[in-house]
């Protein structure tokens, strides 16, 4: 597999430490408040990535975190009046409510930052112990920037230029203004633990060492985030573990790009936030998904409602097609099947060939879902031809081909976490979402129907076209087929 490592700012091929093992380690939540949407992309981008690393029969050990200590949570906490480790917990279970819906597997291990505070201490003693890191007088603990000859190399700033811009705060008792806190002496209402420098709390940065460390062995294979965390948070972790360890920490650096909202970008002060909840209010989580997923996780990504309808369109149209081959498939085949004169093109086995290949190829080169996602299109196409062809889809050749498509969705969708619902029934949910957003009832729709039925056997087509028109006007559209009327929101 190709993946672009930001470290080197190049793609590469992939190649584990440990063969045939992979370790990879992602930056979980802040469990402060609900997730956003820049939360859906990264968790759903890295469980792409976990699934498709497992395709290829890694043995992959895959570690998410919680921060269940920090600033915002403390003062989320003192806002509303609750202990902090209230606030968190609440929201590492929405987080996991939210992902369950998105279909984001769970990590292999997710620990969380204050069940790891005494590693966090025993690094800090060994950064102290070599020189790397200081202790204040007031119980801080910072590391001590200029020992770290490589700091920068992955943001690719220099200490220089980071120096002239950074300003001690007041209170801060720093060396060096580019030192960042590894502990902190607690304030007075906060949480706080033991430490050999007084009573006190984690920075936030040394927990993703002291956890990466503690749950697989270094160097890691794959470290991820979003872009977002490139700087400070991933270069303090590569200063911290390295000088710690003396050893590098990780191989390959995988960062996604940030979500847009109407093209700009999110934030409290726009008050553009959008969560994952106030989206899911407006189409199934697996429109979510797949929008997230046409394009390549690296590019920045536009959210905009206009777009969420597209995303809705292509899945349902995905699901028709895969209804349409299994209504097929579960027809007996017809009896004249075999005898048929009639052939099917080898062009077709052909093109599925073709557009298989070119969908794996798609993930294997730095996981690009968004060409990924055309290939299943052209498998829609290809599948859409053969089945509109009355004469050909009925032929034994034809229902071995649609047999095939089908398990190829299968697998496709083991890796995406998309199309794997009975396509009959996510298309009625479907349906019915839509209606529930209009704030229509199916009992309501139905009457109306059966109405313009009665209307119709009774050859009063005037009545009937009324009963038509209202219910197009409700925003229906209604499709008279030899096997009855049925009806559709638009
Ligand atoms: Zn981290």
């Amino acid at each position: 597999m190709q993946i672009y490592n930001s470290m080197t700012r190049k793609k590469e091929t992939f190649v584990p430490v440990r063969e045939g093992k992979v370790s990879m380690y992602a930056c979980g939540i802040t469990a402060y408040d609900l997730c956003h949407i820049g939360h859906a992309r990264s968790a759903i981008v890295f469980d792409v990535l976990a699934r498709y690393l497992r395709h290829l029969k890694y043995d992959l050990t895959f570690v998410r975190n919680f921060t269940d200590v920090d600033d915002k949570i403390i003062n989320r906490a003192n806002e509303l009046g609750v202990d902090s480790k209230e606030i968190a917990e609440k929201y590492m279970h929405t987080f996991h409510e939210d992902m369950d819906r998105l279909k984001v597997q769970r990590a292999d291990i997710e620990p969380k930052a204050t069940e790891n505070i005494n590693e966090m201490i025993k690094i800090n003693e060994k950064l102290i112990a070599d020189g790397n890191a200081y202790a204040t007088a007031s119980g801080d603990v910072y590391f001590r920037v200029r020992k770290f000859a490589e700091y920068g190399k992955l943001s690719g700033r220099s200490v220089d230029d980071l120096r002239s811009g950074a300003r001690v705060q007041p209170g801060e008792e720093k060396e060096d203004p580019l030192d960042f806190a590894l502990w902190k002496a607690a304030k007075p209402g906060e949480p706080y633990w033991d430490s050999p420098w007084g009573k006190g709390r984690p920075g936030w940065h040394i927990e993703c060492s002291a956890m990466s460390e503690r749950y697989l062995p270094l160097p890691l294979d794959i470290h991820g985030g979003g872009q977002d965390l490139i700087f400070p948070h991933h270069e303090n972790e590569i200063a911290q573990t390295e000088a710690c360890f003396g050893k590098n920490f990780c191989n390959y650096w995988v960062h996604n790009g940030f979500v847009q909202i109407d093209s700009e970008k999110m934030s409290k002060s726009l008050g553009n936030f959008k969560t994952i909840r106030d989206i899911l209010e407006y189409c199934l989580p697996e429109v979510l998904r797949y929008f997230l997923l046409t394009r390549h996780y690296r590019s920045p990504i536009d959210f905009n409602f206009m777009a969420i309808d597209e995303a809705e369109k292509n899945v349902k149209k995905i699901y028709e097609t895969l209804k349409a081959i299994s209504l097929l498939l579960a027809e007996d085949a017809k009896a004249d099947a075999k005898s048929s004169a009639v052939k099917l093109p080898e062009s077709f086995t052909k093109e599925l060939k073709e557009l298989d290949d070119a969908y794996w190829a798609a993930l294997d080169d730095d996981l690009n879902t968004a060409a990924a996602l055309g290939h299943v299109f052209g498998i829609v196409h290809l599948s859409n031809r053969l089945l509109e062809d009355k004469k050909l889809s009925g032929t034994v050749e034809a229902r071995a081909l649609l047999k095939d498509i089908q398990a190829k969705f299968v697998e496709y969708s083991k890796v995406l976490g998309l199309f794997d619902e009975d396509p009959i029934s996510f298309l009625n949910q479907l349906k019915l979402f839509r209606l529930q957003k209009k704030n229509l009832k199916v009992e309501q729709i139905e009457e109306l129907m059966n109405k313009r039925l009665t209307a119709r056997q009774n050859k009063d087509f005037a009545l009937a076209d009324s009963l038509r028109k209202e219910l197009e006007d409700l925003g229906l559209e209604i499709r008279d087929t030899a096997s009855g009327a049925g009806w559709d929101v638009v």
